[in-house]
């Protein structure tokens, strides 16, 4: 993990805050103190503690459920539970699915929610935790999966710790995935699962990050200035004709180190429609 990772990470962050709970002020506004005090909580040390912990299990490919002591993806799994656990006011639960690759255990998401005024009305914030080798089926040999996918763990994580103690409208869900480097299985399960522990859900958003920050040597500059938005827009832009509003991607977001935020894999369509933010 480098520095540039971290801030990147800890930048990512403060736009997820933002995007939850509501747009942040631009200069000569008057800034909102709940969104400030939220913000000015965000930890990059923490941030870079928990990639840090997600990588020294030296591997979460997510069939690695019987290496040795203290490592593999049910290690991992157990930290990220008892992390959020340890965390006022959320839910937790592991979510079990059949991974193909894997199909004589169980393999588990880890889902938290802060609940909301409106229970079953979901903003969902995740991100995967399993890492992979070259060899996706290769559940023995080292993938620490710093940037990928402890990064993207620790933010959520990280999110889930400066949201709770706030109350909000919608239900606030924190995914921790696993089975998404074979074929993103995990997020698949628990999309076609929310009833399991939501009555009648309403997903009003999904959050997912992917590889925040990226890194200096894969990426350009450039790149690392900007971040890719999918969603499938609001029904005036759906019905209208502006080519800024369809079919764009890689849209430039200064001031945004995020790489990559993909909105809804699962849960939402593929079509964009954010404009130009200059
Ligand atoms: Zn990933």
């Amino acid at each position: 993990m480098n520095r540039t990772v971290i801030l990147s990470g800890l930048v990512l962050a403060v736009v997820l805050v933002v995007t939850l709970v509501g747009f942040a002020p631009s200069t000569g506004v008057t800034t909102d103190p709940e969104i400030s005090a939220i913000l000015s909580n965000v930890d990059s040390n923490r941030i870079l503690n928990t990639a840090q912990t997600m990588q020294n299990f030296r591997t979460r490919q997510s069939c690695s459920d019987q290496p040795q002591p203290g490592q593999g993806v049910t290690a991992a799994r157990d930290f990220l539970f008892s992390q959020y656990s340890s965390i006022p006011g959320l839910q937790v639960r592991l979510d079990p699915f059949v991974h193909p690759s894997c199909p004589n255990s169980p393999t588990f998401n880890v889902i938290a929610w802060l609940p909301g005024k409106r229970p079953n009305q979901l903003v969902i914030v995740g991100g995967h935790y399993d890492s992979r080798t070259s060899n996706t089926n290769d559940s023995t040999s080292d993938a620490p999966g710093g940037n990928d996918a402890g990064a993207q763990t620790a933010v959520v994580l990280e999110l889930a710790r400066v949201l709770a103690g706030h109350q909000f409208n919608s239900t606030i869900v924190f995914m921790s995935f696993a089975g998404e480097e074979q074929g993103l299985f995990g997020s698949a399960s628990i999309a076609a699962n929310l009833s399991r522990y939501f009555q009648q859900p309403q997903v009003i958003a999904m959050l997912n990050t992917d590889i925040p920050g990226g890194d200096n040597t894969a990426n350009t500059a450039a790149d690392l200035e900007n971040f890719r938005l999918y969603s499938p827009g609001i029904p005036r832009e759906r019905r209208g004709t502006d080519s800024r509003w369809h079919d764009r991607q890689h849209l430039s977001f200064p001031r945004c180190n995020a790489l990559r935020w993909d909105l809804g894999r699962n849960l939402c369509s593929h079509h964009q429609y954010a404009p130009q933010i200059a």
